[in-house]
């Protein structure tokens, strides 16, 4: 067997859009270009309730969010956005919002001036800003406004609400052909050309190009991943990626981490959304927690410590390791608010807890800090290894309160600002 004499090891291609710029105050994300790629979410809020949509933009926030979109669908949810803008303000939120419009967009932009204002971004969907004449007339209403308030647009498509027109037209074009192609590929032409074409007008209208982010959002993987390959070939514009009415629970995760994962590891992708159905009593943040999780899992942004905690098997018996693994990781992220300040680098650390003695060893001298505790049958003391070497073994009762003790003491030394040598004490 020839495996050469150089394994490649994977990593995310380099991106190559350009890069926008959204602000709010002092507070500047910046999107494409040499930019990490960004987490975005979207509230269920209704808006006119100001403060309940505000509440809500603050726990995305504060979970990772470094945009949160809001829908402004009606001229009370337009009155609304200052109000909001304005309570954000006074919890010390600087998150940027972002406007999500549909069918009425340019009136209530040009009718309510300081929902305009309030907005750092505004989301267009191409399809449906009116038909007919309106459509051009419309899309440049609010493409004017965005110019002139030098505001950052994302133009969005969305192949269930598609221009159906261009669609139309594009259908009878392929009809005409002596070979024409599949319905399929008129599909994925038509929500890429409504894109551009879209954003081609936009920077006729006076939008800089740096003030355009695009986005075709589709709910099937397969379908998702084609459209963003293409998309990608065909423009520099930093791309806004999202797998649409992704669905909840483990569907949505699954799908969304699949189809966003392949395409960010081809380098294609500059901010992200997880748009999954929240499950009856589950917090809106959990799309968040999955969107940095992809990131962090690809390498591509580190946010929290990583706990490796092995699956369990026949091997041991006891959940003592799955609890222990858990209090861990609830610990750590419960601590980073605080930590991200007082011990910088710390997002780095590795941690694993491993169930017995066949990986455990293996696992944790790969982790700055890892516990290996006993499997069925083997003796009742757990090694601890720090910095890849063996430092010394826990035992009794205690091992689990122990061994936190052993962590907080490892952030402390190697992160803390007194930067003391590693010391182990029992
Ligand atoms: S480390 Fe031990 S307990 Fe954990 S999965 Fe491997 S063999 Fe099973």
């Amino acid at each position: 067997m020839d495996i050469g004499s150089f394994v490649e090891p994977a990593r995310p291609a380099p991106r190559r859009s350009r890069q926008a710029t959204v602000r709010w105050g002092s507070r500047v994300v910046t999107i494409g270009g040499d930019a990490p790629v960004r987490v975005q979410s979207m509230t269920n809020t209704d808006t006119v309730d100001a403060i309940g949509t505000a509440i809500q933009v603050k726990e995305l926030a504060q979970a990772g969010s470094e945009l949160v979109r809001i829908t402004v669908n009606t001229p009370g949810a337009a009155a609304a956005v200052p109000y909001l803008r304005e309570q954000l303000d006074r919890m010390g939120v600087d998150v940027p919002l972002v406007g999500d419009f549909h069918y009425n967009g340019h009136r209530l932009l040009a009718d309510y001036p300081a929902c305009a204002e309030a907005l750092s971004k505004y989301r267009i969907n191409p399809g449906n800003v009116g038909k007919g004449d309106k459509h051009d007339r419309q899309f440049g209403q609010m493409v004017e406004i965005a110019a002139r308030l030098n505001k950052v647009v994302r133009i969005g498509v969305n192949w269930g609400s598609l221009d159906q027109e261009l669609l139309a037209a594009m259908m009878d074009e392929n009809a005409q052909l002596a070979e024409p192609q599949p319905p399929q590929q008129i599909m994925y032409r038509a929500i890429i050309a409504s894109a551009l074409q879209s954003a081609r007008r936009a920077e006729a209208l006076g939008l800089a190009p740096e003030q355009i982010i695009l986005s075709c959002k589709m709910s099937g993987v397969q379908d998702l991943i084609s459209v963003y390959r293409a998309l990608a070939r065909s423009c520099d514009y930093p791309l806004h990626l999202g797998l649409t009415e992704a669905g909840m629970g483990t569907k949505g995760t699954v799908a969304s981490t699949t189809a966003l994962a392949i395409l960010l590891q081809e380098g294609i992708g500059d901010t992200i959304r997880v748009s999954l159905t929240p499950q009856p009593g589950e917090a809106r943040t959990q799309e968040v927690v999955v969107a940095r999780e992809i990131l962090q899992s690809l390498g591509l942004r580190t946010f929290n410590p990583s706990v490796t905690a092995c699956p369990g098997c026949g091997r041991t018996t006891s959940t003592t390791f799955q609890e222990l693994a858990k209090q861990i990781d609830d610990y750590l992220r419960a601590q980073m608010p605080i930590w991200t300040a007082r011990y910088p680098g710390v997002e780095g650390l590795k941690v694993a807890v491993m169930g017995c003695i066949v990986n455990g060893p293996g696992e944790s001298k790969h982790a700055d800090i890892g516990i290996s505790l006993p499997g069925t049958g083997e003796a009742p003391a757990a090694p601890v290894f720090i910095d890849g070497e063996k430092a010394l073994t826990l035992r009794g009762e205690t091992i689990a309160s122990d061994f936190q003790v052993l962590v907080e003491r490892y952030i402390e030394q190697r992160f803390g600002a007194a930067r003391e040598p590693l010391t182990v004490g029992a």
